[in-house]
């Protein structure tokens, strides 16, 4: 069930953490997509979208409360931004921990149908 996520929300490896409280952490991709490339994640492990239960409604909300805030942070929220979460591997996840990506800072073009 732990993941290398688990260690940075318990500082037992390096992260640029941008925000941390009981229930969230933020902090930099390691391989940004765009210029301002970042991870929002539930400090629960959640491995996948698929595991998300009832009782994980307020956190999975606070996710998008935090993108906001981090986005406004950054300077990202008037010419907007993109929030993705990747689930199992025809969606290209590779941490199962639940994740949402924020990326902006420069126009991100469509997103790839096929
Ligand atoms: P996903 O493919 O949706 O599972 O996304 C996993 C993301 O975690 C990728 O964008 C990686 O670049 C990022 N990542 C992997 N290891 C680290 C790390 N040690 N610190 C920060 N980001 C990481």
């Amino acid at each position: 069930m732990e993941t290398l996520f688990t260690k940075i929300i318990n500082k037992e490896i390096p992260a640029d953490i941008l925000f941390q409280d009981d229930e969230v952490t933020v902090f930099r991709d390691i391989a940004p997509q765009a210029p301002s490339h970042i991870l929002i994640i539930p400090n629960k492990p959640i491995p996948t979208v698929n595991d998300v239960k009832p009782e994980d409604q307020m956190v999975l909300g606070k996710l998008f409360l935090t993108a906001a805030k981090m986005a406004a942070e950054l300077g990202l929220a008037d010419n907007g931004y993109r929030l993705l979460v990747n689930c199992n591997k025809h969606g290209g996840q590779d941490v199962f921990h639940l994740h949402m990506h924020l990326m902006g800072g420069e126009p991100l073009g469509p997103m790839r149908s096929k």
